[in-house]
C-alpha cells in the first residue's frame, strides 16, 4: 500500500523532535551533529536565539496580507538586499525554483521588451540543478529526473560544464540569457575553472544575452561572501536565491539590474505567498545576523580549518576518499566506493551530510560552525574511513 506521504524520497529513518546550534536531536534523545542543515538551509543552525524572537514577534501580528498590499518587511528585505549587491529591484517567491522560473521569465521579458522576441533560449551546463518545476528540470536536463514526465518544456540548450568556448559555439539568434550556478552543488560540488565566470560575462555582454546565476545554494554566506559571486568578482544581470534566504522557512527571491526588469511591470509575475510578512521577517532576522562585522570572515576561517582536516583525512584514506574540494562551507568529499557507503557511516557516528552527484558527500555545516563541531566531525570521519577501508 501506498504510503500517506508520496514516496518520491528515500528517507533515512530518523526523526528529529528539536535542534540547537549545529546539533539536532532525535525523539530519543540522541544527538547529532548537523553538518547538513537541512541541504544547505539553516545557515544559523537550529533555533537561533535571534530568529526565534524575530518570528515569534511576527507571529503575534500578521501572518499574510497577500501582495495585493505593501507588506513593510518586505519592502525593507528589498532594499537590503539591493543595498548589499549588484541588483536593483528584487521579487520575492518561496522556493529556488520558482526564483529561477522568475529568472527565465525576466530574461525573456528583457529581449520582448528590447524589441528582440525572437530571443528567449536559455544555456545552461551539464550537471547543473536548477529545480523540479516543468521549466527547470528542463534547465538542468538530467535524464533521471526528466524520464516519464513528457515533453521537455522547450527553450533551453546544453554545454559542457566549464566550457566557455562551447557556450560561444552554442549561442544563436534565439539565445536570450545564460544560467549558471557559480558553484555547482547538487551535480557535486563543482568549482568554475579559472575564468570561466568572466568569459561568461563577457559572452553575454558581446552577445546582448543576460548572464542569469542560480545562488538558491551558493547564495546567503554559503561560499564565504553574502553571494558566491561576490567571490568570484563578476556580477550578473539576474541571481536567484532562496535555500538559505530564511533560514529554515521557506522564501525565494529573485534579484535583477534595472535594465534586465525593464518588462517587469504590473501583471507581469506574481505568487499569493511571496515574500509573506512571516517568510520576510524570518530573512531580515537572517540578515540582521550576516551582515554584522565578521560573519563571512568567520565562514572563510571555518572553510580554512575544514580543508585542511578533510585534506589530512584524505591523504591517510587514499582508499576511501578520491579528493576534498569546496568553497566557503560548501564542500564536497569526492568517495573511492559508494558516496552512500560514506554518509551511512558518516551517519551511524551521528553525523548528517547530504549526497551530491560526481559520487560526492557533501559537507553542509551551518555557517555558525565552531572548530569543535569541525573537530567531532573529522573525528567521526576518521571513523568511517577506518571501517570502509577494512572493507
Ligand atoms: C535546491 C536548488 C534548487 C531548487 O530549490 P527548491 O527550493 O528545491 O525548488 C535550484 N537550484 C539550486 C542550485 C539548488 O541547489
Amino acid at each position: 500500500m501506498i504510503p500517506a506521504v508520496m514516496p518520491t524520497y528515500a528517507r533515512a529513518d530518523l526523526m528529529f523532535e528539536r535542534g540547537h546550534g549545529a546539533y539536532l536531536v532525535a525523539a530519543n534523545g540522541e544527538e547529532y551533529l548537523d553538518f547538513c542543515s537541512g541541504v544547505a538551509v539553516t545557515g544559523l543552525g537550529h533555533a537561533h536565539p535571534h530568529l526565534v524572537e524575530a518570528l515569534t514577534a511576527q507571529i503575534n501580528k500578521v501572518w499574510h496580507t497577500s501582495n495585493l498590499f505593501r507588506i513593510e518587511g518586505q519592502e525593507r528585505l528589498a532594499a537590503r538586499l539591493v543595498a548589499a549587491t549588484f541588483a536593483d529591484t528584487v521579487f520575492f517567491c518561496n522556493s529556488g525554483a520558482e526564483a529561477i522560473e522568475c529568472a527565465v521569465k525576466v530574461a525573456r521579458k528583457y529581449q520582448s521588451a528590447s524589441g528582440r522576441p525572437e530571443r528567449y533560449r536559455i544555456l545552461t551546463f551539464e550537471g547543473a540543478f536548477h529545480g523540479r518545476t516543468l521549466a527547470t528540470l528542463a534547465a538542468g536536463r538530467q535524464e533521471k529526473h526528466l524520464k516519464g514526465f513528457g515533453p521537455v518544456v522547450e527553450g533551453f540548450d546544453q554545454v559542457a560544464w566549464g566550457d566557455a568556448a562551447a557556450a560561444r559555439q552554442a549561442i544563436g539568434p534565439e539565445t536570450a540569457a545564460i544560467l549558471v550556478e557559480p558553484v555547482q552543488g547538487e551535480g557535486g560540488v563543482h568549482l568554475p575553472p579559472d575564468r570561466f565566470l568572466a568569459n561568461l560575462r563577457t559572452l553575454a555582454d558581446q552577445n546582448g544575452l543576460l548572464l542569469l546565476y542560480d545562488e538558491v545554494q551558493t547564495g546567503m554566506g554559503r561560499c564565504g561572501h553574502l553571494f558566491a559571486y561576490q567571490h568570484f568578482g563578476v556580477a550578473p544581470d539576474v541571481l536567484a536565491v532562496a535555500k538559505g534566504l530564511g533560514g529554515g522557512f521557506p522564501i525565494g527571491a529573485c534579484l535583477a539590474t534595472e535594465k534586465a526588469a525593464v518588462g517587469m511591470t504590473a501583471g507581469s509575475h506574481g505568487s499569493t505567498f511571496g515574500g509573506n510578512p512571516l517568510a520576510v521577517a524570518a530573512a531580515n532576522a537572517v540578515l540582521d545576523v550576516m551582515l554584522a562585522e565578521g560573519f563571512f570572515a568567520h565562514v572563510r576561517a571555518m572553510n580554512t580549518l575544514l580543508l585542511k582536516r578533510l585534506g589530512e583525512v584524505a591523504r591517510r584514506y587514499q582508499g576511501v576518499i578520491a579528493e576534498v574540494r569546496g568553497l566557503g562551507l560548501l564542500v564536497g568529499i569526492k568517495c573511492v566506493g559508494a558516496n552512500g557507503d560514506l554518509a551511512d557511516a558518516l551517519r551511524r557516528r551521528h553525523v548528517l551530510t547530504a549526497l551530491a552527484g560526481d559520487n560526492v558527500v557533501r559537507f553542509l555545516p551551518p555557517l555558525i560552525v565552531e572548530e569543535s563541531h569541525i573537530d567531532r566531525a573529522i573525528a567521526a570521519l576518521e571513523g568511517a574511513c577506518a571501517e570502509l577501508a577494512k572493507v
